[in-house]
């Protein structure tokens, strides 16, 4: 663009001074000359036009790969690559996103922690490869169960976070125990031997928005539930009312 105005700044140019200097119409020679002048920069001007235009295309198609580009780097850094769920970082964005909304259209809505029960056993049991199976298992539920309607993120390790918006702590805990079932059904089969692996379980911990909650003060309530749910033997739901204060402690 920039070579583009350059060059159409001297064609300007040119055409300015050669309009002073229009040779009397009597001198045929010097007439003809002018005009033949005039032509030839004309055509030069034309044959730039031309190679900026292919220029300009290509540049077009080389942005749109690079928008192209952007965006599916874009989705892959948001993504968790074992899952196909939203990551840890997915997860806060949309986490303060929920917050920001919540405080201005006084909306609840509630956080489910979810941790896989002994999983560290299972992994010595059956390998890490049988044990990612059962992280794509639990997410696939997990899918299956909320739709659209929640935000589903691997927060980390075998631990998931679930944002449920417009509920409340009646409304998390029936969408925390509608995963918990689901899971309980399903046993876990390795494919290449169909050797039976069990079930496996999880517990829950639910938190609800308060006024003035941040990130961390949702989600470390939503912790502490889920501790307690441990505590308590494992394969259950608690929510952040029924947490007793040793577990709020710790
Ligand atoms: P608890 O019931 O108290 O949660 O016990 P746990 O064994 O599930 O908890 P712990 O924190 O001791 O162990 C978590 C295990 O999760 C250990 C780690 O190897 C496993 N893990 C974390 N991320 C992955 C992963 O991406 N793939 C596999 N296969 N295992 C993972
Ligand atoms: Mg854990
Ligand atoms: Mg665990």
């Amino acid at each position: 663009v920039d070579r583009a105005l350059s060059s159409s700044e001297q064609y300007h140019g040119r055409l300015c001074a050669m309009s002073e200097e229009v040779p009397p119409s009597a001198d045929r020679q010097k007439l003809r000359e002018w005009v033949e002048a005039l032509v030839l920069s004309t055509r030069e001007e034309v044959a730039r036009k031309d190679q900026l235009e292919g220029q300009l295309r290509e540049s077009a198609h080389e942005i749109r790969n690079l928008r192209e580009a952007l965006e599916s780097t874009r989705a892959e850094a948001l993504t968790d690559p074992l899952t196909g769920l939203a990551n840890r970082r997915h997860f806060e964005e949309m986490l303060q996103k929920a917050i920001d909304q919540a405080t201005l259209r006084r909306e609840p809505f509630a956080l489910v922690m979810a941790d896989i029960d002994f999983f560290k056993h299972f992994n010595d049991m059956h390998g890490h490869l049988t044990g990612d199976q059962v992280l794509r298992l639990v997410a696939r539920t997990m899918k299956d169960k909320f739709k659209d309607k929640a935000v589903i993120t691997r927060f980390g390790g075998e631990e998931f976070a679930i944002i449920l918006p417009e509920a409340d702590v009646v409304a998390g805990k029936f969408g925390a125990e509608t995963v918990r079932q689901a899971l309980l059904t399903r046993e876990l089969v390795k494919r290449s031997t169909n050797e039976s692996l069990g079930r496996i379980t999880i517990s829950l911990g639910v938190s609800v928005y308060r006024r003035g909650d941040t990130a961390s003060s949702i989600v470390e309530r939503a912790d502490n539930a889920l501790l307690q749910a441990k505590r308590d033997g494992r394969n259950r739901i608690v929510t952040e009312d029924a947490v007793q204060d040793a577990a709020k402690v710790a």
